[in-house]
């Protein structure tokens, strides 16, 4: 599902943040991506979506190689990818309910009935199906990061991203996103998550991808 090939990537007047990386992704697969702050995480998950571009080697998302894309073919990509930040970037003048279906309401293609039926899919599968019509403002940490992720799969991507998903919630919120991220995964989706919390995900037993200083330390397969 996602191939990184000696793939580097160097900020303009920058040094390099990533530096010849490999690893290959299979399709229903998850796994974390972990390294102290630095450490090149958020630009590896950047280049997955075409957010930035590598300065050299090739990345392959679901079988096309990212170098391929035209500017106006990206979106097409996007679809296929879900992606969750660290502050769930809500958009504060409009409701869950809105929030939630802006994926689909910019991809244009949806009909609103299925816009309707396809958020509140969304928002049950995150246990927020009563909350449609709050505003973000008036919802917990912890919930508005849920509706990030009822956002993040409302097109039912291919592939879900996480950066740094937990990194403003307690411990026990923490487990509980980690544990909405392995649900989707059991349906199919691929996932793969940014975390700088060592102790939460080695506690996942999944593989890990370690970064230092932008180069792949160790690609670590979870105990079963
Ligand atoms: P992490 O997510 O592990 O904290 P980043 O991918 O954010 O690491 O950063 C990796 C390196 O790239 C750092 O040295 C950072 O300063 C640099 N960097 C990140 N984004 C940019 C940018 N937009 N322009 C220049 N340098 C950047």
């Amino acid at each position: 599902m996602i191939e990184f090939n000696r793939v580097s990537k160097r900020y303009p007047g920058g040094r390099e943040a990533l530096l010849d990386i490999n690893f290959k992704v299979e399709a229903g697969e998850m796994l974390f991506l972990t390294g102290h702050s630095g450490a090149g995480k958020s630009t590896l998950l950047k280049m997955i979506p075409l957010i930035e571009r590598p300065s050299g080697g090739e990345i392959i998302v679901d079988g096309r190689a990212l170098n391929k894309y035209k500017r106006r073919q990206v979106p097409q990509l996007r679809r296929d990818i879900g992606i969750i930040f660290q502050d769930s970037k809500l958009l504060a003048d409009r409701n869950v309910f809105d929030n939630v279906a802006l994926p689909l309401l910019v991809s244009g293609d949806n009909h609103p009935r299925d816009v309707g039926r396809r958020v509140r899919a969304a928002l049950d599968k995150v246990g927020l199906l009563k909350r449609e019509h709050d505003f973000p403002i008036q919802l917990s940490g912890g919930e508005q990061q849920r509706v990030g992720i009822a956002r993040a799969v409302v097109n039912r991507p291919k592939v879900l991203l996480a950066d740094e998903p937990t990194g403003n919630l307690d411990p026990e919120l923490s487990r509980e996103i980690m544990s909405l991220f392995e649900q989707f995964n059991q349906v199919g989706v691929t996932v793969l998550v940014a975390s700088h919390d060592l102790e939460l995900i080695s506690s996942m037993r999944k593989r890990m991808l370690i970064l230092r200083g932008g180069r792949l330390l160790a690609d670590e397969r979870g105990a079963m």
